[in-house]
Order: structure tokens, then C-alpha cells, then sequence
């Protein structure tokens, strides 16, 4: 067995090289406690094929952020990257572009209006 090497959590991108391979199903990420034999941490993940996977022989997982049983289960280095959230981080920093600028104008509501899509934003990525 070595290290999980140059693997990253799907969920918090934290560095997995304190995880032994292969993944045990209930292996757990050190930093944020997301279960670790899950379809998004999987190379065959893939949010636009049918069922989310882009294995032909791999039975369909329902929940892609639980530990599953499946046989085909290969984690990937990318699994941070290319999971769902990479969107909204883009979206994110746009919006900070945008709203960056107008606080330099001195616009008080805008600063309001931040922190209720601050909130938005923080309650999407808790997930639960
Ligand atoms: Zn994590």
C-alpha cells in the first residue's frame, strides 16, 4: 500500500497523502470528515453522462457524495477540480469583481446586499 500521493479532497481539496490506497469504503478526509469512496472523488465521475458515470459496468450510485460499494471505484487527482462547486467558485469571483468595484464608490447598500449573497452562497457550498 502508499499514500494517497498527489490525491486532493473532492470536497475541500485538502492534500490526501496521510490516506493509504486503496481507499477504504469509511475512509474519512482528515481536514473535513467527507467520506472519501464516493462517485465525486471517482475518475469516472462525470455530472453530464447518464447516472453520473462514465464506467459502463459500474452499477448506479445514487448518492454521489456517500462512500459507495462500487467495484470500479478509481480516484482521481482532478476530483477537486472538476467537482460541481469549480462553477460557482468562478461565479464567485466574478461577483467579487463586480461588487469590489462598486465599494469603492462608497455604496453602502451594495455592502448590504454582499453579505445576504454571502449567506446564499455559504449555505449552497454546507450542502447538508
Ligand atoms: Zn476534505
Amino acid at each position: 500500500m502508499k499514500a494517497g500521493a498527489n490525491l486532493v479532497c473532492w470536497k475541500c481539496g485538502r492534500p490526501l497523502d496521510a490516506v493509504l490506497l486503496p481507499i477504504r469504503r469509511l475512509e474519512v478526509c482528515p481536514d473535513c470528515d467527507a467520506e472519501l469512496h464516493v462517485c465525486k472523488m471517482c475518475e469516472f465521475y462525470a455530472a453530464h453522462v447518464v447516472e453520473a458515470c462514465t464506467e459502463d459496468h459500474a452499477e448506479e450510485v445514487r448518492n454521489k457524495e456517500r462512500a459507495n460499494f462500487c467495484d470500479y471505484f478509481k480516484p482521481t487527482p482532478d476530483a477537486y477540480q472538476l467537482r460541481d462547486g469549480a462553477a460557482t467558485q468562478a461565479s464567485r469571483a466574478k461577483l467579487d469583481a463586480l461588487f469590489d468595484q462598486d465599494t469603492h464608490a462608497g455604496n453602502a447598500d451594495t455592502a448590504s446586499t454582499r453579505g445576504a449573497l454571502d449567506d446564499l452562497f455559504t449555505d449552497d457550498c454546507d450542502g447538508k
